[in-house]
Order: structure tokens, then sequence, then C-alpha cells
């Protein structure tokens, strides 16, 4: 890979941030060597009803297996989102609302978003609803989505949120696997200027699966919905009788906020369970460093509610910190692909946050489209999801950011509950392609298969070796496959599934998952720099990387390849992407199979399921496996039709 450039900190956010390079440094040492101190001392941030005396209390060893942090502290994540907020800021902004279409959008200030929380949380629980119980949501992108949440939080619910794109197979399986008794959900929802059938979703589910008593149905669209007498009732009916005030029920910090179920990239969904403590204080701490946030900034995080992402910085992150935080119910290319820029001067966004999937669909379209807005209101830029591209970093810099934003690239997982891995704006001197170093108190190791250290710059896998108060607790009802799942492989330690490099700076490169590595006549590679190499190309708009069986090299490789629109795929072009790899890596990356993709099969969070990639490319079409998480099933009709022979 041709040696990536560096973009250094900015002399006024090195001046101004929260964290600067030196107090990066300090903090990663305090966090080591006197973890209790520093974390108390961290926890002020949050509004706790009694502050915590245990600290941290881990092992990651299966004689003495737990994960604990401020265990005996009590507090309630609601009233930290909001109520601490009010004295100061009651008619302040806490939600900007977008809809789908430009005409429409709201705005929610801390004082509305008190009583509106409250309300639903009475309607909870006059409906029975208690502490523990599993609430399950499944709404559009619209403000209720944030206070449904925090209204289950605000009683001690446990809500396991389903993002609105998936079946009625999916929402089954989830209100089965965590045994939920209470849906709340809406008519429809609007996407690109279509209708979501959400409450036809929730009724053929639970024509699939017992045990649920209650629907609670938000009006959002209008349209008339069948209710099932006495089971449905109507959101807006039952919060109007309801009083606006609700008692926060006192939380342990051990005790439960939410479950939530991984994109499903690769395999089953696990329902990832977090705690009400070290999540919220995990979410607050990495929104403030990461994304450097000062009161009375817009910040605009693309993810739906229905991933971590949305959980962790629309919701929790953000306001813990009183931020205002903007809520897209629309996508990015609806009715122009211009859209996210117009929100952006719509709504004066400071910080702007998406996914690398995002960008390069917007890229196929080129630059007119960011071109035409102001964007002057930016004042940094965010990735998560997925390993970016050095060239779509660069697009993101130069054409969204006029090389002048920086950009965090935040490495983390539904697991994590947070960045783990991300630049602080003020401290970390940026390469494009890196998510560079790992905050304070996370602790990485890269080690080979068989669980050798490996130091100085190297490529392995990415291993935890401590824990961090936003980690996952537990596989919900499944202690044994959370143990089994990260903690087996590399014996006391916490195994993320993901390969990485780190280099001669210290700095981490995600490579990709490690199930995705390929090993072509003993060299391995991940699937990240030969697909950097590939979308390199002027043609190219997205690119996927498989290995499948070689008799020679063991493992060839198998590209997928998206040609920017209007690109013919001809056999020059073919030649010349095995060229461009050649040259970027070395012949060991070549591809030995180019295959023209119209699409590529990605989860509905946007991520490439390189696992059914790796199936068409072995010839396995009976064995695709798990599909029920695909966005659009047909692409894999076509993949497998026009399969490279
Ligand atoms: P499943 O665990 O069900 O297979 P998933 O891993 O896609 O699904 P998530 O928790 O949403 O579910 O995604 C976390 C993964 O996303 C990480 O393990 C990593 O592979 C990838 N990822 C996230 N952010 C980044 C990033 N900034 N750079 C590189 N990879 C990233
Ligand atoms: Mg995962």
């Amino acid at each position: 890979m041709t040696d990536p450039e560096i973009y250094p900190v900015p002399a006024d956010l090195a001046a101004r941030a929260h964290m600067d390079r030196a107090g990066y440094e300090a903090a990663r040492i305090a966090a080591r060597e006197t973890p209790d101190a520093f974390w108390a001392q961290q926890a002020r941030r949050l509004d706790w009803m009694s502050f915590p005396t245990k600290i941290k209390d881990v092992s990651f060893n299966k004689e003495d297996f737990r994960i604990r942090w401020f265990e005996d502290g009590v507090l309630n994540a609601s009233v930290n989102c909001i109520d601490r907020h009010l004295p100061h800021r009651r008619d302040e902004v806490a939600i900007i609302w977008e809809g789908d279409e430009p005409t429409d959008s709201e705005t929610v200030t801390f004082g509305q978003l008190h009583e509106r929380v409250c309300r639903l949380a009475n309607v909870l629980k006059a409906n029975g609803v208690q502490k523990g119980d599993r609430v399950t949501i499944y709404l559009p992108m619209i403000p209720e989505a944030a206070y449904a949440m925090l209204a289950c939080a605000r009683i001690g619910a446990v809500h396991s949120v389903i993002f609105g794109g998936f079946s009625p197979d999916s929402i089954a399986g989830r209100i089965e696997d965590c045994q939920s008794t209470f849906v709340i959900t809406a008519d429809e929802g609007c996407r690109g200027g279509k209708k979501v059938p959400l409450k036809a979703n929730v009724d053929k589910a639970l024509e699939k699966v017992a045990g649920v008593k209650t629907v609670v149905v938000l009006r959002h669209t209008g349209t008339d919905v069948p209710f099932v007498e006495g089971r449905d009732l109507d959101w807006g009916v039952e919060t109007d009788k309801a009083s606006p005030d609700c008692a926060p029920e006192p939380m342990k910090a051990e005790d439960p906020l939410f479950i939530l179920y991984t994109s499903g990239s690769t395999g089953k969904p696990k329902g990832v369970l977090h705690t009400t403590g070290g999540y919220l204080f995990w979410a607050s701490y990495t929104h403030e460093l990461v994304f450097d946030y000062r009161p009375g900034e817009v910040f605009w995080c693309t993810a739906d509610v229905g991933w971590v992402t949305g959980h962790t910085y629309v919701v929790y992150g953000a306001l813990a910190n009183a931020a205002t935080t903007l809520m897209f119910e629309g996508v990015p290319n609806y009715p122009t692909v211009s859209r996210f820029w117009e929100v952006v001067d719509k709504h004066q966004v400071n910080i702007f946050y998406t996914a690398p999937t995002a960008l390069r669909a917007l890229m196929r379209d080129g630059d007119a489209p960011v071109k035409a807005s102001s964007r002057q209101s930016l004042r940094l830029l965010g990735t998560v999801g997925e390993p970016i591209n050095p060239e779509a970093w660069r697009w993101y810099h130069e054409v969204v950011g006029e090389g002048r934003l920086p950009i965090v690239d935040t490495w983390w997982q539904t697991e994590t509950g947070g960045a783990l891995i991300s630049p602080l704006p003020g401290a970390t001197d940026l390469k494009p392609g890196s998510a560079t170093k790992p905050l304070p108190g996370v602790e990485l190791e890269i080690v080979d298969a068989e669980g050798a250290v490996l130091t100085g710059a190297t490529e392995g896998n990415l291993c935890i070796t401590d824990s961090w108060p936003g980690q996952m607790r537990t596989v919900y009802g499944d202690d044994q496959r959370f143990f089994e799942t990260y903690f087996s492989t590399y014996p006391g330690k916490y195994f993320t599934g993901d390969g990485c490099r780190r280099d001669a700076d210290g700095y981490y490169w995600i490579t990709g998952r490690v199930d995705d590595v390929i090993n072509v006549s003993g060299h391995r590679m991940g699937t990240a720099e030969v697909e950097s190499a590939l979308v390199l190309h002027d043609d190219v708009a997205e690119a996927a990387v498989v290995g499948f069986p070689h008799d020679i090299k063991g493992q060839g490789i198998y590209a997928y390849v998206t040609l920017n629109k209007g690109v013919e795929a001809t056999d020059d072009l073919r030649k010349a992407l095995v060229a461009q790899v050649r040259e970027e890596i070395g012949p060991i990356a070549a591809p030995d199979v180019i295959q023209w993709a119209p699409g590529l099969p990605k989860t509905r969070s946007g991520k490439i399921m390189r696992r059914i990639l790796r199936k068409i490319a072995e010839n396995e079409l009976g064995a695709l496996g798990d599909t029920s998480t695909l966005a659009d099933p047909s692409v894999v009709d076509d993949l497998v039709k026009n399969r490279a022979a």
C-alpha cells in the first residue's frame, strides 16, 4: 500500500480541545496505573443518586469471570439525559427532527422531552410494565423512538430496539429471544418517499410468537391501521391521559439498560446486553472526547436508532451531554443526492457522523451535489461501521470538509458500547484509513493465531486485555455463549473478531474480520486492503474481496466490483484493476477472479456480508446461511446467476 500521508492536528484544536496530546498521554497512564481513582473521578460526569464506592471489579479468566463497574452506584439514565439539564436548558433544543420530506421538521426542547418521556413512562407502568421487563421498540427515526427508549430507562424496563427495516420474521425472532411482552411501534415509517408498514409487520410477527400482551401504536403518517381489541393501544390517546410527571426508578449501575442485537454480518445476531452505569458513562465520556463536543453545538449522527451507533450517539451519549441531537428519518439520496448537505445547512449542523457505505454511495454521484451546499457550520466529521478506504476518506476530507475539517474514524462494536479506537480531534494526527489510537482505558493487543502477543509494527488478531466501563455484560440469557464467543479463543482476553495492523507509529488499521482474512501462498491479507486498492481506480465505486480454494496458492482472491454509473465493464478494465492491485500492494494480492457486481449483499446497517460472497466464490450455493438481515436479498440472486466461472 502507498505510504499514507499524515494530517496534523489543527493548531486551534490543539489549543482548545477537551483533550490535547499531553492530556491524552496522562489519561492513558492514569487509567492504566490507578484505574479506580481515574474512573471514579471521570464518573462524576454523570448524575448519581448514590455515588459508587466500588469502581472496577473485573476478571476475564474462566474461574472467576466477572465484569462489574461502579457496582454500588445508583442512577437513572433518563435523569442523566433529561432532568439534570432542566434547570439551565429547559427551553433549549434537545432533538431536531428532519423528516423524510424536506418540508417536514420539528424541534423538541428538554422541557418537552421531559414531559413526553414521563407521559409514556406512565403509560407503560399503567399497563403492567415493571422494572426488568423487556420492551420491544420498532419505530422509524422520529423523536418518539428516543422517548420510548428513555421512558423504558425511566422505569427500569429493558428496551430492545429493532431497526424499522426488519421483516416480521426478524421481529418475531428477537421478541422470542428476549421474551418481550410489550411492543411500541407506529402505523408506518417513511424512507426515501416510500412507506414502511411497521404496524402490519408487527401484526404478522405476533402471529408467529406468543407472549406479547400490549402493543402501543403511534399515529405517525396517520394511515388507517387495524387495532386488535384488548392488545393495541393508541399512543396519543393514552399519553394524553397520563400524568406529565413520573418519578425515575433508582437503578443499580449493573442493572440492564438495554438489549441490542448485532448486525448479523458474521452469522446469527447476538443479543448484546448493556448496563446502566458503565454504558451510560462510556457513551457520555466518548461523545465528549471523540467529537470534542461543546455545549450548544448541533450533533448529527446519521445512524438509525436500530443500531448501537444510534443508541450511543443519537440518544444516550448526546443527550447525557445536553447536546442538540439531530434525528433524520430519510435516506441520503432522497429527494436528491444533496440531501445530507442540505440538512447540514438547514439545521446548521456542527458535527457530522456517518458510515463509509453512505460516503461511497454518494461519491458515485461526484462532487457537484456536495458543492451545491455551504457546509460552513461544520467543524468536525466522523465515520463508523467499516474500515474507510483511504480513497473515500480523502473525498470526505477534501470535498465534504474542504480540507479544513478533521475526520474521526471510530472503531467500535455493538459489544463495546461506544468508541474504543479513534482519533481525538485535539490530540491525534490523522492517517486516512486508520482508526488511529485507543482511547484512555482501552488496552489493545495484537496476537497471532496461537495467541502469542505480537509487538511493534505487526499484523494479527485484535484483542482487548482489560475491561472498560462500556463493555457488554452478557449475551442475553446465555452467559455461556458470551464467554465462549469473546473470551475462550485467547484466554484472559476479549477477542474482537477483527484483524488489525499496527504501524511503526503505533497506529491501528482494522483489516476486516479475522474470518475474512485471506491466506495466499502463506501470505495473510486483510480484505480491506485489497478492496481499498481496487476502489482507488476512478471507475470503481465499491469492491468486496473474499478468498476461495486454489490448487496452487491454497487460497485465491475473488473480487466483486461495482463500477461507477455509466462505466462499461470491459476486459481492459479488468486488467487495469489487477494491475492496480499489483502496484499498490504487490503481485501476491492480485485478484484471480473479478466479477462485476451491480450490487453487493449488505446488512441493513450497510455492511458487506462477505460470508455470502465467500460461499458464491466457493461455489457452495446451497449453503448461503442466515440471510435474514440482508437489506436486499435479490442482490444475491444476481451474483449467483452471473458467477464468474
Ligand atoms: P455481527 O457481530 O452480528 O457479525 P457486526 O459485527 O457487523 O455483526 P456491529 O457490532 O454493528 O455488528 O459491527 C462491529 C464491527 O464493525 C467491528 O467488529 C468491525 O469489524 C466493524 N467496524 C466498525 N467500525 C469500524 C471502523 N471505524 N473501522 C473498521 N471497522 C469497523
Ligand atoms: Mg460483530
